[in-house]
């Protein structure tokens, strides 16, 4: 027989129990862990078995507060009717005073251009 079992002694009679057994197998008694068994819910934590803890984990997420969360449609609208305004404004620049020549009014209508796109992305929400 080499299966070995936990053993303990009963309390009435002092014998060596099996500790698989609910009853002395000499006297009879009620073996002091037989109550245990009939508790499962503390006895089927696998020995070995880490705790439920699963460390320091205190690093507080960051709330994602970015593009995604708001309203970023319009904000990029506004934002490209602004790079137009301000290309356009270059653009009118270059023609008047000579340093950017295009043509007539390309800055002029660049600039309404962006600015129509920077309020209507502006009045989108
Ligand atoms: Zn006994």
């Amino acid at each position: 027989m080499a299966v070995t079992f936990d053993f303990g002694q009963c309390a009435a009679c002092g014998d060596n129990n099996s500790k698989t057994l609910q009853q002395c197998r000499s006297c009879g008694a009620a073996l002091p862990w037989a109550k245990n068994v009939k508790a499962p819910a503390s006895n089927f934590a696998a020995p070995g078995a880490p705790p439920s803890n699963p460390g320091p984990q205190n690093a507080p997420t960051k709330p994602k507060i970015g593009l995604g969360d708001i309203a970023y449609g319009p904000m990029v609208v506004q934002l490209l009717g602004g790079f137009l305004f301000v290309a356009g404004v270059f653009l009118w620049c270059g023609n008047v005073f000579r340093f950017f020549p295009t043509f007539p009014f390309v800055g002029y209508i660049t600039a309404i251009i962006g600015g129509a796109i920077w309020r209507f992305g502006a009045e989108m929400d």
